[in-house]
């Protein structure tokens, strides 16, 4: 059997999981948490079949706020305001990791 190695990291750069999922990144990843108001339910909670129907405009928007699934991954929040009483994404970029010597 053959496994490629991935050539970027596979570890959440959030530093809670040591591969990146998606389900990771959407509904527990700390750095995403200030743009999840965005795709939360009434209840606060995010559900995964939804984002793509009902949720989908939200999700989109979440999407482009966060730079979730982009090099850009944990840079400063976009057009969006943060959660409120949260602070602005962590700017822990995956990008920046892989320019460190
Ligand atoms: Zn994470």
């Amino acid at each position: 059997m053959h496994i490629d190695v991935p050539d970027a990291p596979v570890a959440c750069p959030c530093g809670m999981i040591n591969i990146q999922m998606i389900d990771h990144v959407i509904t527990d990843c700390p750095i995403t948490d200030p743009a999840r108001h965005l795709i939360e339910n009434d209840d606060s909670e995010v559900n995964l079949t939804t984002l793509f129907t009902s949720k989908l405009d939200s999700f989109l928007l979440w999407l482009k706020a966060t730079h979730s699934f982009t090099r850009r991954f944990g840079e400063a929040l976009g057009p969006v305001p943060p959660r409120q009483g949260a602070s602005d994404l962590v700017g822990f970029s995956i990008a920046t990791l892989l320019h460190v010597e």
